[in-house]
């Protein structure tokens, strides 16, 4: 059984930035989030990928105890595709181009063993089928949800759908403000948390995260890194860790869910290190626990 499932994109992605560049590397919000969670908890993830996609990508995964049997290969198509670019502020990705590929045709299918999931993590992704996913787990005790700019803009209605649908809501700033037509995030999020949800966070790049509850609110710092290459996949670990955090507690307390905030910052700060999943994969646990001191530290005053 698969106590936590993660639904979002497979990808390659193609990325420049002022440290570097790689061409269809590993990527995708299902891959980063799934490996951060994997530091916690054994998540399965749900997507699809084409022929042309390596097969030594899905073998490392497994190897960290990910379940992919709810990875669909469609022979059909390719792979989904994201190339992008950052400059300096290395906060904003641009876009170059989205190739749905298979994605354009999925239709999920949850395997059995992960019906029962009691934490879902709907990573960035088309919001119908975020809502397709959702119909088909039993009594998710858990469900946060990530999207971004381009389904605000393509598909608002029904994102705002999946809103009414989840615990908790995750948005960095420029998405809040898009999302809910205002410049004020306390405002933002005060129309998230009307909807339904009973958290929303606010990851603010390299400056740290808010969350805000009903009557409730914590300001979580940002690591002071040095060496930052490549921030893609930064939004996914923070998600990934924090929802696998929670899983491997079986807790959903907003007191553990500031922990898991901090260790969603933790293996973030980690990802930006180097470009796709190569500084995840040279991580280990004590390096996670020796950062989240730090990270205590940094917050003592
Ligand atoms: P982030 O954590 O926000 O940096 O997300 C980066 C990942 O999002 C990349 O690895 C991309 O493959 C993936 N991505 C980019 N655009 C989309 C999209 N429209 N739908 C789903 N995934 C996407």
């Amino acid at each position: 059984m698969a106590k936590l499932v993660i639904v979002g994109s497979v990808a390659l992605d193609t990325v420049k930035t002022p440290f570097g560049h790689v061409k269809d590397a590993l990527g995708g919000a299902a891959t980063y989030s799934s490996y951060a969670a994997s530091f916690f908890s054994k998540p399965g993830i749900v997507g699809v990928v084409g022929p042309d996609f390596p097969k030594q990508h899905l073998e490392l995964l497994q190897k960290r105890g990910i379940n992919t049997e709810g990875v669909a290969v469609d022979k059909s198509g390719k792979t989904f595709r994201w190339e992008g670019y950052y400059e300096y502020d290395m906060n904003e990705a641009k876009t170059v181009s989205t190739e749905l590929g298979v994605f354009a045709s999925f239709k999920p299918q949850l395997p059995q063993s992960y019906r029962d999931a009691e934490y879902v993590f709907l990573a960035n992704i088309d919001p119908e089928l975020q809502l397709d996913v959702l119909r088909q787990v039993k009594k998710p005790r858990l469900v946060l949800l990530d999207t971004m700019n381009y389904w605000i803009s393509n598909k608002k209605r029904q994102l705002l759908d999946v809103v009414k649908r989840v615990d908790v809501v995750l948005l960095n700033d420029a998405e809040a403000r898009q999302l809910f037509e205002t410049p004020n995030l306390v405002k933002a999020a005060a129309s998230a948390l009307k909807l339904g949800p009973k958290f929303v966070i606010i990851k603010k790049g390299e400056h740290g995260a808010l969350l805000f509850g009903d009557g409730s609110h914590f300001s979580a710092p940002s690591y002071p890194l040095e060496t930052i290459r490549d921030p893609t996949g930064c939004g996914d670990s923070f998600a990934g860790a924090l929802i696998g955090y929670l899983a491997g507690k079986n807790t959903s307390d907003e007191k553990e869910l500031r922990k898991a905030i901090i260790y969603g910052s933790v293996v973030a700060s980690f990802n930006a290190e180097d470009f796709s999943l190569e500084r995840l994969k040279r991580l280990a646990a004590a390096d996670i626990e020796k950062r989240y001191k730090e990270f205590e530290r940094i917050r003592e005053f």
